[in-house]
């Protein structure tokens, strides 16, 4: 009998040469455009964290808001985004990153995350793992503690988990 983490998988779009040649992009907006797809997933990436102690949900730009931010609702806690340089509009930390398709700088406010929390990283997709090892690098300068890196999708054959030491990752999706 078919999972509804299958059907989440069945409706996962491979887009091939995006945003540039080369790169498959497993699109995931047919995911969010399904209700019974889209609570599916906020169940199981509700259940991976629950009772655990998280103190906050960190998010990152874009798609990881996405997810992140009815994830934090389901599970009583506030979200700290993470996004691109230039975004946010107050006080900032920076730390520079490598991705599958270019470099980039990440941004989180000075106080978006507070000294001795356990935080979850959330993100739709794991590649490299460039991206949400610097969103590690940034809770933990704000003095927090990265409890676990959490994806709905991972892409094994990247073994971007390697770059993700000192907490649990989990993600709801090989691929
Ligand atoms: P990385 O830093 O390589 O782990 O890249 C992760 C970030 O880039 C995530 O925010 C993903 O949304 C995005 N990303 C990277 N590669 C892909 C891909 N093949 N398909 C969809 N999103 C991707």
């Amino acid at each position: 009998m078919a999972t509804a983490l299958d059907q989440v998988r069945a409706l996962i779009r491979d887009v091939p040469d995006f945003p540039q040649p080369g790169i498959l992009f497993k699109d995931l907006t047919p995911v969010l455009g399904d209700p019974a797809a889209f609570r599916a997933v906020i169940d199981e990436l509700s259940a991976r964290l629950r009772g655990k102690g998280f103190h906050r949900i960190v998010a990152i730009e874009s798609r990881g808001f996405l997810f992140g931010a009815p994830l934090a609702d389901r599970l009583g806690l506030g979200i700290a985004p993470i996004r691109k340089l230039g975004k946010l509009p107050y006080k900032t930390e920076r730390v520079q990153y490598a991705l599958e398709y270019g470099t980039g700088i990440l941004e989180a406010h000075v106080d978006a995350v507070k000294p001795g929390e356990k935080v979850a990283i959330v993100d739709d997709l794991l590649a490299t793992g460039g991206t949400a090892a610097a969103a590690g690098e940034l809770v933990r300068k704000a003095g927090a503690t990265v409890g676990a890196y959490l994806f709905v999708v991972e892409l094994l054959a990247l073994h971007g988990r390697e770059k993700l030491r000192g907490a649990e990752v989990d993600a709801l999706l090989a691929l």
